[in-house]
Formats: structure tokens, sequence, C-alpha cells
């Protein structure tokens, strides 16, 4: 078994994964530096996502095309929730802003009420 960190032998028990202190600080260091700059990639994704909508939605209600909202920044890979409805429409939630998919490359947006 080779340190995760240093990549040196370890001597000694066999379910050892570091050869040292520092060696597993700094590699816990380092994976969770990793997740905190995934998490603000992530973050900033969402609230850029948002303030398009809020941007384009204007009134409680709004029909766009996707492509119009693709041209603004908008990401359809990022979003906070999914909902079906008992009338089988499927929402797409970023906080209380949902949308959702029509026909033919349009999007309609709609701010939740609740
Ligand atoms: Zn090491």
């Amino acid at each position: 078994m080779n340190c995760l960190e240093c990549g040196e032998k370890i001597i000694g028990r066999s379910d050892k994964k570091f050869c040292n202190d520092a060696c597993r600080n700094a590699y816990n260091n380092k994976q969770n530096k990793d997740s905190s700059n995934l998490m603000r990639n992530v973050n900033n994704k969402l609230r850029k996502n948002y303030r398009i909508l809020v941007e384009v939605n204007t009134e409680g209600k709004t029909k766009v095309t996707k492509s119009k909202l693709e041209s603004l920044g908008f990401d359809f890979d990022y979003f906070t929730n999914f909902k079906i409805y008992k009338n089988g429409s499927e929402y797409q939630f970023i906080y209380d802003y949902g949308y959702k998919i029509l026909e033919d490359d349009f999007i309609l947006i709609v701010k939740n009420q609740a």
C-alpha cells in the first residue's frame, strides 16, 4: 500500500492509507478544497440561472424561447428541484422560479406563489 498523499510505500499496518498525520491532513484539505470549488461553481450557475429567470419573467408568467435563455447564458443542467403536478406538467425550479419546457423551443416561466 502506498500513501494516498505522497505515494511513499507505507510501513506497518496494511489498512493504513497515509504515512503520517501530515500526509493525511494535506490529502483531506485538498479533498475539501475540491468540494468547495465544486459547490461554489454550482452555486454560481444557480445564481446566474435565477437572475436570468427574474430578469425575463417580468409579469408572473412569461413565455420565452429556449434559445433566448441560452443566449443569456442560462444553463439547463442546473436547477434546485423538479416537480410533476397532478395534471402531468413537469417543472424545473430554481428556488421560487419554475419553468416548463413547451413545444417548439418554447419555455414557460412562472413564479411560485407558495
Ligand atoms: Zn505520505
